[in-house]
């Protein structure tokens, strides 16, 4: 992983996958474990044990979070408690799913209007993948706030590829109906599509004509922070919302369809067939890990590897929201590395070196540069940077010893 202090991180994804591989389906399970979240008190639940339910069906009337409807027709076997990394404890209903077709398709929603719209997004139970939020909920607040544009997250997982991506390329045009509906819904006047590479849309895009327009996100992380900035800089809030819950919304209009799937890709060097799987709410994690190969030892992380939760129990099971799954290796042998990355050693030398690239060189033999090793020259042993370093690092012998040739 690179590092680049002050302008961002440029990380580098491990392990292959393809951004563009279509989206595969998984055969269906006998049980889902369908999470129910904010219907842990009975008075929010729409079912109770030995209920037989058809697809779409709402499961759950909770005060606070959007319903819960289930993904297939089948049988309320019981309810259950699970200890989720993504929701936290949560109510589960185990379906024991019934063979058969799908539900008819129901009415479009005819009347538009931006409170309409927020009931349809909050009746289908859309949960904004970007921000976990309930996607009724997040256009409520920017309708509030008056955001004057509104972005569809498809970029990925950086710096992996991701749930958001992979649906918004197997159904682009779902996507860019839905943000319109979202835009219309928070009173957006501007919308675009952040993707990470446009030429992976393999579908003609003319912007301008009913389409919005596609702006890539650059290379560095936080891809979101950095893509903000650029409307800050012109004096404009954006809103955003994940390119599966504008599809999400656009079927619940066009359909009257529910919110009951989500696309998660699963990527990292942890497994074998990386790809982008449909799977409904309540899907086994453990099936879905298996069908991408997990090899022995992986650790598996929900979400990005900055800021996502490490799922210590793989019986959990997957949930609106859960877009990507990454399998890493086993832990490397490294020894902890005390520095916090504050960059105040860098902030403070004379010489515009990077003292703790040469302290993390020193502690985990982390590779330099030709350009640093050169650079290391100049220092000038002021020790400066021991003297802001908050972490207590013997910064100066550590770019001492490389220009002595002392270092691993
Ligand atoms: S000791 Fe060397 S690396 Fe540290 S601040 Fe002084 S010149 Fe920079
Ligand atoms: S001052 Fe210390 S803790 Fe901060 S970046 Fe430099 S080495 Fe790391």
């Amino acid at each position: 992983m690179n590092v680049e202090f002050f302008r961002g991180l440029r990380p580098q994804a491990e392990g292959p996958a393809r951004r563009d591989a279509p989206v595969r389906e998984l055969p269906p399970p006998e049980t889902l474990l369908v999470p129910m979240p904010g219907a842990r008190h009975a008075a929010f639940r729409a079912v109770k044990e030995g209920d037989a339910v058809a697809q779409y069906q709402p499961l759950s009337q909770p005060q606070t979070a959007a319903p819960a409807c289930s993904p297939a027709a089948g049988t309320v076997e019981e309810f259950r408690t699970v200890d989720h990394p993504l929701l936290g404890p949560v109510l589960c209903a185990v379906l024991r799913v019934k063979p058969g077709g799908p539900a008819p398709a129901r009415p479009p929603l005819l009347a538009r209007t931006p409170e309409a719209l927020e009931t349809a997004a909050r009746n289908a139970g859309i949960l904004d993948e970007c921000s976990g939020e309930p996607l009724y909920r997040l256009l409520k607040t920017f309708r509030r706030f008056g955001v004057p544009a509104l972005c569809a997250w498809a970029a990925g997982e950086e710096p992996f590829p991701g749930g958001t991506e992979a649906a918004f390329l197997s159904a682009p045009a779902e996507t860019a109906s839905g943000l319109r509906l979202a835009a219309d819904s928070c009173g957006a006047q501007e919308c675009c599509v952040a993707v990470r590479d446009r030429r992976l849309l393999r579908v003609p895009w003319t912007e301008g004509a009913g389409l919005p327009e596609l702006r890539e996100v650059g290379a560095r992380v936080p891809a979101w922070a950095f893509f903000e900035q650029r409307f800050r800089a012109r004096g404009l809030r954006v809103g955003r919302v994940g390119a599966q819950a504008c599809a999400a919304l656009y079927r619940a209009v066009e359909r009257g369809v529910p919110q009951v799937e989500t696309v998660v890709t699963v990527a990292g060097e942890g497994v074998e067939r990386p790809g982008h799987f449909r799977v409904p709410a309540g899907y086994p994690l453990r099936a879905l890990l298996e069908a991408s190969g997990l090899k022995e030892g992986a650790r598996v992380v929900l979400g990005s590897p900055f800021t996502g939760a490490a799922a210590p129990d793989e019986t959990i099971p997957v949930c609106l929201g859960m877009h990507t799954v990454l399998a890493l290796p086993h832990a490397r042998e490294r020894r902890p590395f005390a520095c916090v990355g504050c960059g105040r050693c860098a902030a403070v030398c004379p010489e515009r070196l990077f003292p703790y690239r040469y302290a993390e060189h020193r502690e985990n033999g982390a590779p330099l540069s030709h350009a640093e090793l050169a650079a290391a020259a100049r220092c000038g042993g002021c020790r400066c940077c021991e003297a802001v370093c908050p972490a207590g690092l013997a910064l100066e012998e550590a770019v001492r010893l490389v220009t002595e040739g002392g270092t691993p």
